[in-house]
């Protein structure tokens, strides 16, 4: 063995460091060690904005400095194999390395339909690679037409910012609504109408059959039978665990296709965590596997692990799941459950709506309007979900939904909750959102 450390994580991009800062907060003499496959590493959420805010890939790298300043070893290999005896992990390059506990936090890689062309030049997936993505620039200087394949948030972010750079952007979603599978109906409708305003060509309800092209991409073939011009292709349809080592060093594998792990993020070694992407996601509300896979889940469930190598203290609570985007100056925030996956899950629930400005008095300048709608579970009277539509304090606005969910709060906690406001800030605290939908869904319960 060419050494051993107390704390081995596998990954370094949002799950691995932050299982590593946490291992190094709550332990300063440990011996910690990052193995990551790249050498630069992506802010994941920050790709899209590569190709239409930041024009350049280097303005979206986490900086090392972060972890080599606490004293925690980087090295830039890919893992290969894990000896659970041995308590061994190998390295392409021949190194091999003992530790106590080790961390899985691997990620995933992006789904690839399997759709003829695919492999056509110019035909791009979501890859969290810096060369990849420096490709996928400089091709974007030399094109017009582009197509996505998926309406969803990766799909509808990179849409938006191709749009930003003057090009000819057509979204092909297979589902009748763009961000379906994150929002209600009413909420994708918005979504829709801005990304039409703002240029981006929708086509719901279709799929694409064919990429099609002499070694290059030149149209894309659709289920309706129309061809569309393109001259680059961008898939985001979604990611897919990355499990391979866990899966050959035969931990168990859960119904959503993550290492299957306890409360204590631990899988079924007791000296092995799964963190993040790679990992099996259970959901708050019924404590069954979900496919929801964010980076804000994946660093908490790093805070969890990386304090549980020295003994299990943090349990996770499950998976609320809420994330947010923004097309053009339009912010969407989802908390909990939807409409549509309440029905799914067989809950019973009354709906709040509230729609106010989101400064106060109305006439400040740059204020918009803020859509707030709530979901209280009809027995118990307590939030299981929200989603709100407005401009750029919709993200923590949604935030604070996700700890009312959290904490079970009732519709009447909501509507008395105690805040602040300021004009340029927040809403009136006469038409607060989150006080009035729950105002709006107690008058229904
Ligand atoms: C375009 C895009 C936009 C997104 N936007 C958001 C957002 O706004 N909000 C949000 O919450 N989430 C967002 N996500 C999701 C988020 O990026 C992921 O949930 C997050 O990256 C998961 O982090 P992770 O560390 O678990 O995995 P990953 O980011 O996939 O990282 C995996 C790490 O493991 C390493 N690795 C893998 N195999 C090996 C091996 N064998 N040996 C050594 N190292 C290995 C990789 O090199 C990498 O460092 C977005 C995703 C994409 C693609």
């Amino acid at each position: 063995m060419d050494k051993k450390v107390d704390v081995l994580v596998l990954g370094g991009s949002a799950a691995g460091p932050v299982a590593a800062l946490t291992a190094r907060r709550y332990n300063k003499d440990a011996s910690i060690t990052v193995v990551r496959r790249e050498k630069e590493v992506l802010v994941p959420c920050g790709i899209p904005y590569i190709f239409g805010t930041l024009k350049d890939v280097k303005k979206n790298l986490i900086p090392d400095g972060l972890l080599l300043n606490k004293n925690i070893e980087i090295i830039v290999d890919e893992a290969k194999a894990i000896n659970r005896d041995e308590k061994t992990v190998f390295l392409s390059k021949g190194e091999k390395i003992g530790y106590k506990k080790l961390i899985l936090a691997t990620g995933s890689l992006p789904a690839t339909p399997p759709i003829p062309g695919i492999n056509l030049k110019n035909v791009f997936v979501v890859r969290k690679d810096v060369a990849y993505l420096g490709e996928l620039l400089n091709v974007l200087e030399k094109v017009k037409d582009v197509v996505v394949i998926g309406g969803g948030f990766i799909g509808v972010e990179f849409a938006d910012e191709f749009i930003k750079r003057g090009l000819n952007v057509t979204i092909v979603e297979i589902l009748p609504h763009c961000l379906q599978l994150a929002y209600d109906e009413d909420f994708c409708t918005i979504a829709e109408k801005k990304l039409t305003e703002r240029g981006v060509k929708l086509m719901t309800n279709n799929k694409v059959e064919e990429i099609q092209g002499n070694e290059k991409v030149e149209k894309v073939k659709l289920g309706s039978g129309e061809t569309i011009k393109a001259d680059l292709v961008l898939v985001g349809v979604g990611v897919v665990p990355n499990t391979e080592l866990a899966k050959n060093a035969g931990l168990k594998i859960g119904e959503q296709r993550g290492i299957w792990v306890d409360e204590y993020m631990k899988t079924t070694d007791e000296d092995i965590f799964a963190v993040g992407d790679c990992a099996e996601k259970f959901s708050f509300f019924t404590g069954k596997p979900t496919a929801l896979r964010l980076a804000s889940i994946a660093t908490r469930e790093a805070r969890i692990a990386g304090i549980n190598v020295y003994g299990l203290k943090r349990k996770n609570v499950g998976v609320i799941g809420s994330f947010s985007t923004i097309i053009g100056d339009l912010g969407l925030g989802v908390a909990g459950l939807t409409e549509k996956s309440a029905k799914d899950l067989g809950f019973n629930f009354v709906v709040g709506m509230a729609v106010a400005p989101d400064k106060h008095p109305a006439t400040m300048p740059g204020c918009k309007e803020m859509r707030v709608k709530l979901l209280f579970e009809k027995n118990s009277k307590t939030i299981i979900g929200g989603q709100v539509a407005g401009g750029l304090t919709t993200a923590e606005v949604t935030n604070i939904l996700v700890s009312m969910i959290e904490r079970k709060m009732t519709a009447e906690e909501v509507a008395t909750f105690q805040f602040g406001s300021h004009p340029a800030l927040t809403c009136s605290p006469i038409t607060y959102q989150i006080v009035e939908a729950a105002e709006d869904a107690l008058t229904k319960l």
